[in-house]
């Protein structure tokens, strides 16, 4: 066999997939040699506008670990980006997935339908916020539970205005291009981009300082000086912004749109695609705030790596899609749809909503004794699995917070060479953002801690 052959695919020996030891090990300088090889035949392949935040190349991954070509073991705080929530290779999805492959790979849901797919939106329905009858539609990414949200949202309205807020990420296809705030890198040369998407004043209580009431009135005043309620068919929140940094809203700021958008008759839709699937302690995050949303946008940890995504939401905005309105070549693959009830089975038998709370616990104790001795560090937030710090300049913490992007790069880069895999976040890249697998144990966690300590330290 050449290099650039395919190794010949063979079922695993485990089933549960390969079981990577959960400890950090880091034997080659980062990236190793093995890596660097696959970097170069990547480099002649690959484009250019495919980056990576960690060019190792990865050969097994289980639980918290991933463990690259080279044989270096990373404690895996970005879990593909809020993906591998359920632990990485976790056994039942695994075993679901073999089954199911075993049995129909495709058939297309719109052509002939089968039973995981019914039995994924039944889920769906019984997990996401509000007691009311709900339907879902299937598909296979964010972006495109995002595009489906506001199809919906303009059909049932008949109105054409969408409303995102300050700091929003959607995805990257030509409608959520137009609904991230920053332009760079998601937009720029891109466009042009969808029209009638306005961008409204956000809740940032670190920034802002505003209570939740101030916070809604401020961008309520927005959408009705702005876009005008009767022209607006949709309003799309994270309920805690992702890629911009982890912003958790003001109390009463969430729900506080939901009873303005009832009244106006505007959709207002959770785009719950990194924080749902148990990521934050609660199956879906708008319950942390008393917000029960018209629509649900679920992706991400819903089949722990297979590419599955919903909109799930109220029976009668739902169905206001026409019959052929809905529908793609891929969207609720029975593979997919497999692993996602599997995924539902582990939350609930693996006390997964629990083991959030617990990371979430020992990480912002662990960050809170940092932050005594670096106040680089000026804002420290999130809920469950799904918390961030925010670093601002030497000394200014208290009167500018102007961001410092640069620290964030440099305990990133040094936490990946000591084997803790970071990401970064926020508008300007000032936040380091911790979003593991609910597999990191407390020890692993403390591990990382020390690790980053040492990070810090190394600022001087
Ligand atoms: N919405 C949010 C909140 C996200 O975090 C993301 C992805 O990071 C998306 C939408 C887009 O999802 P996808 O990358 O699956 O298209």
């Amino acid at each position: 066999m050449t290099d650039t052959q395919l190794p010949v695919q063979t079922l695993p020996a485990e089933p549960a997939g390969s079981a990577v030891p959960q400890e950090r090990r880091i034997v080659t300088a980062i990236p190793g040699p093995r890596s660097q090889e696959l970097h170069a035949r990547r480099t002649a392949v690959v484009s250019a506008g495919v980056s990576s935040a960690l060019p190792v190349y990865i050969a097994r991954a289980h639980g918290a670990v991933i463990e690259d070509v080279d044989g270096n073991r990373f404690l895996d705080f970005g879990a593909g980006i809020g993906v591998t929530t359920a632990g990485h290779t976790p056994a039942r999805v695994v075993e679901a997935a073999i089954d199911q492959s075993r049995d129909v790979l495709h058939t297309l849901f719109t052509v002939t339908p089968y039973e995981e797919y019914v039995r994924v939106a039944e889920l769906l329905a019984e997990h996401t916020p509000g007691d009311f009858a709900k339907r879902s539609v299937l598909v296979n990414s964010g972006a495109e539970a995002v595009e489906n949200g506001v199809k919906i949202a303009r059909k049932h309205t008949g109105r054409r205005a969408v409303a995102v807020l300050d700091h929003a990420y959607h995805g990257r296809t030509n409608l959520t291009m137009a609904m991230n705030y920053k332009a760079m890198p998601y937009a720029t040369g891109f466009g042009p981009l969808a029209g009638d998407v306005y961008h409204a004043p956000s809740s940032y209580p670190y920034r802002d300082g505003l209570t939740g009431a101030e916070a809604a009135a401020r961008t309520i005043g927005y959408l009705e000086k702005v876009v005008g309620a009767s022209d607006l068919a949709c309003l799309v929140v994270e309920p805690i912004q992702g890629e911009g940094g982890f912003m958790v809203p003001a109390d009463g700021y969430l729900p506080a749109l939901q009873e303005w958008c009832t009244a106006a008759g505007v959709v207002m839709i959770a785009d719950e695609i990194q924080t749902g699937m148990a990521r934050t302690g609660r199956v879906y995050a708008a319950e942390h705030f008393g917000w029960t949303p018209d629509l649900v946008l679920t992706a991400k940890g819903v089949a722990a790596g297979f590419p599955l995504a919903a909109v799930t939401g109220r029976a009668e905005i739902m169905d206001a899609a026409h019959a052929g309105g809905l529908g793609g070549t891929f969207g609720g693959n029975p593979v997919a749809c497999a692993a996602a009830i599997a995924v539902f089975e582990t939350i609930e038998a693996d006390g997964l909503l629990a083991e959030a709370q617990r990371i979430e616990a020992t990480l912002t104790a662990g960050l809170e004794r940092l932050r005594e001795r670096h106040p680089i560090i000026g804002d420290i937030r999130g809920r469950g699995a799904m918390i961030a710090i925010e670093l601002v300049q030497p000394g200014t913490a208290e009167t500018t917070k102007a961001p410092n992007a640069e620290a964030v790069s440099k305990v990133i880069a040094y936490a990946a060479e000591h084997g803790v895999l970071l990401l970064n976040a926020g508008t300007w890249g000032n936040v380091l953002r911790f979003l593991p697998s609910l597999r990191m144990t407390d020890e692993l966690v403390e591990d990382a801690l020390g690790v980053i300590g040492d990070a810090f330290a190394s600022l001087g």
